[in-house]
């Protein structure tokens, strides 16, 4: 059930975002509608679902699902929708979601009737129904997309133990405790799992890290920065001690936890999300990371990532839509493109891409009852993003379609 029943009425439709925007895949422009307003699934489209094929339980950080839907979408052009790892359907409350049915004898999204696009289910890896030598089962340990191996290893996030420093649009606290999820994950049985995942052949391109923040330590953030060093210098031993595709995603590191980082691991890539690209508006929607590292520090780290993972290796995630949350956000979509676009311009300048997840209003964030911005605000900043990284002629293969999958702006850098 929408937040606003009349949302329909107030922005151009699916149909007409494509339209106005020929030079944008319209793959991408639905992936990016899908991804924002969620999707539920009819009975023949769970009845398609066979859980010896498809991937349906899932642990992650932002999620802890077992039950028999699909945990995700493939488009035809192998463009990947990200409906939320949470699971699908009513996570998503601020507008309508689609809906996936079987017609014809295909799997498709449906919205008020219409077919809008064919769509597959994510398929599960060989080793998702192993156990790891201490017995843990795999599938709790490394999630998957289609060509990427997810690991997680702190399933809480520090800053939520302090009142009042949760980032706002997060539901990370609130998955881990609705679930029975362990908060940190065991060394050897994420090793054990990648080994065993490597197996399969031709379908990983990426080895993924992130999760909550670990504030502890001898200097800020190096129990962080431990846990990380720990599990990769294990994975780079699989790969004879050579630097392997991989990306973490971390709290943003000082310049000698970063040289640490990169020279005691074979890691590839390396980002640290800013999430909103303003610094009052991340001063009130990520307290915790403002208060103890700060919005302009965060920036310096990210350019000091760039001098030590080199340039083409460095990005940072924002949480796209989140700064017209209300009522410190921008008033207008045009204020809040044109802002976020000449922030982003002037990080990239720094060598860093500036990549944009699809704020979806979640019921476990304290951002539940918020609205997320219309279908072609996400396209305009997309499109945007895009240009900007062309512009600079910035490389954001670290983060593409095939290494991540959940950014509408890095899905337009294959054309
Ligand atoms: S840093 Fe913010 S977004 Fe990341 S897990 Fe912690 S609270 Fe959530």
């Amino acid at each position: 059930m929408s937040n606003d029943r009349n949302w329909r009425e107030k922005e151009r439709s699916l149909s007409e975002v494509i339209r106005k925007y020929p030079d944008v895949s319209p793959f991408v422009i639905i992936k990016t509608d899908v991804q924002r307003r969620g999707v539920l699934y009819t009975e023949k489209a769970l009845a398609a679902v066979d859980p010896d094929i498809h991937l349906t339980k899932l642990r992650s950080d932002y999620s802890n699902k077992e039950d028999l839907t699909p945990v995700s979408l493939t488009m035809r052009d192998g463009t990947s929708i990200n409906v939320g790892d949470e699971g699908s359907g009513d996570a998503h409350s601020d507008r309508d979601p689609y809906q996936v049915d079987v017609v014809d004898g295909k799997i498709v999204l449906v919205d008020e009737g219409n077919v809008i696009e064919e769509v597959s289910y994510w398929e599960k890896p060989d080793y998702y129904e192993k156990v790891t030598s201490r017995g843990t089962p795999m599938w709790h340990v490394v999630s998957p997309r289609p060509q990427r191996l997810c690991i997680h290893p702190h399933q809480q996030c520090d800053f939520w133990k302090t009142p009042g420093y949760g980032c706002k649009f997060c539901t990370m606290s609130a998955v881990y405790h609705a679930g029975n999820k362990p908060e940190l994950l065991n060394t050897q049985d994420i090793v054990e799992t990648v080994a065993e995942a490597l197996k399969e052949p031709g379908r990983n391109v990426n080895i993924f890290l992130t999760g909550g923040t670990l504030r502890g330590g001898k200097n800020f953030l190096d129990e962080e920065l431990d846990c990380y060093i720990d599990i990769l210098a294990g994975i780079t031993r699989l790969f004879g001690g050579k630097r392997f595709p991989s990306q973490l995603i971390s709290t943003a590191f000082s310049r000698e936890q970063l040289r640490r980082l990169h020279d005691s691991t074979g890691l590839a890539s390396y980002t640290a999300d800013l999430e909103v690209l303003n610094k009052s508006l991340f001063e009130w929607i990520c307290p915790g990371k403002a208060a103890t590292i700060g919005y302009e520090e965060w920036k310096n780290r990210l350019y000091e990532a760039v001098e030590i993972f080199g340039r083409g290796n460095v990005d940072t995630g924002i949480v796209a839509g989140v700064e017209l949350a209300q009522p410190n956000g921008f008033q207008t979509e045009e204020e809040a493109l044109e802002s976020t676009l000449s922030e982003a311009d002037e990080i990239s300048s720094h060598g860093v891409g500036v990549v944009g997840c699809v704020w979806k209003v979640h019921p476990g964030s304290v951002f539940r009852k918020q609205t997320s911005p219309s279908l072609e605000y996400y396209v305009r900043l997309a499109r945007g993003l895009d240009q900007i990284r062309r512009k600079y002629n910035l490389s954001i293969d670290m983060d593409n379609y095939r290494r991540c999958g959940n950014h509408p702006d890095t899905d337009l850098s294959r054309i």
